[in-house]
């Protein structure tokens, strides 16, 4: 029995980096866990197949976040599936993870890149989370992947700070909504992870690697792991007392 045996997962972003790692990690908990997907239909299913070898139980679903008819199919999809994959139906767990991190200062950020910012980083976290809503059991967790970035001051990734800032606020918020009855809420704020998000400008980049590792107070670039681990911890019974909070997953870098 795993800390999470009997226990229904959505992971948006499933598909790779740090959704992938929380898929994984949820799965390995005993946790049944919908592995969303927005383009990548064979990756998604790889990491189910992953989850599968390894004894778990996961099936696919497909959103692209902010297509508003995409979202209503993908509970549709989530509902058929748990029936034939779930001991019972419903979620107990969502985790709101897909991003997108538009870089650039100010004046370079464009209305397009911003827009796709506040889509899939903030409207699609709570419309996502309202459908959730009808399913999520008493005693749920939500877990909203954030950033570092609200408080580590970093100017060539503004509007992206500026939409986890607000998925912060979501967090605190929907703590004390939820609070009556029984679901968490918290956030988890991840500093600079090995994940395709920043392999432009980190991979291969001896100087930026170097830089990214500095940042850190323990001296590396963070693992999509290091960042699954807070989550299964937030999504577990030991976490029951903490709801509406920002956990910090940075390995200290605004110390
Ligand atoms: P990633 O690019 O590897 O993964 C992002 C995921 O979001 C992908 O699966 C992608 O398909 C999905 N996605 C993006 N836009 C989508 C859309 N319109 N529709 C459906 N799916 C969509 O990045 P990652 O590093 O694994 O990031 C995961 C989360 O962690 C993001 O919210 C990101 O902001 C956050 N984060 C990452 C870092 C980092 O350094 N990697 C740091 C802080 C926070």
């Amino acid at each position: 029995m795993g800390a999470l045996t009997g226990r229904t997962a959505l992971v948006t972003g499933g598909s790779r980096g740090i959704g992938r790692a929380i898929a994984e990690r949820l799965a390995a908990d005993g946790a049944t866990v919908a592995v969303h997907y927005g383009r990548s239909a064979a990756a998604a299913d790889e990491v189910v197949e992953g989850i599968r070898a390894k004894g778990g139980t996961a099936f696919t679903v497909h959103a692209e976040l902010g297509a508003e008819g995409d979202v209503a199919t993908l509970w549709e999809s989530f509902d058929r599936q748990v029936l034939e994959h779930a001991t019972s139906t419903g979620l107990d767990i969502l985790v709101n993870n897909a991003g997108v991190t538009p870089r650039g200062e100010i004046d370079e950020t464009t209305a397009e890149a911003f827009e796709e910012a506040v889509t899939v980083n903030m409207r699609a976290p709570f419309f996502l989370t309202q459908q959730a809503l009808k399913r999520l059991r008493d005693g749920g967790r939500i877990v909203n992947v954030s950033s570092g970035a609200t408080r580590i001051a970093l100017t060539d990734i503004i509007a992206y700070a500026m939409t986890k800032g607000a998925i912060d606020a979501f967090s605190l918020t929907l703590a004390k909504a939820l609070g009556p009855r029984g679901i968490t809420v918290n956030s988890v704020a991840p500093g600079i992870i090995d994940t395709d998000i920043n392999a432009s400008w980190l991979r291969g980049n001896e100087a930026a690697e170097r830089s990214a590792a500095e940042l850190s107070a323990l001296g590396r670039v963070g693992r999509p792991e290091d960042v699954a681990d807070v989550v299964a911890f937030l999504a577990s019974d030991d976490a029951r007392w903490v709801t509406g909070q920002v956990l910090d997953a940075t390995g200290g870098s605004q110390l």
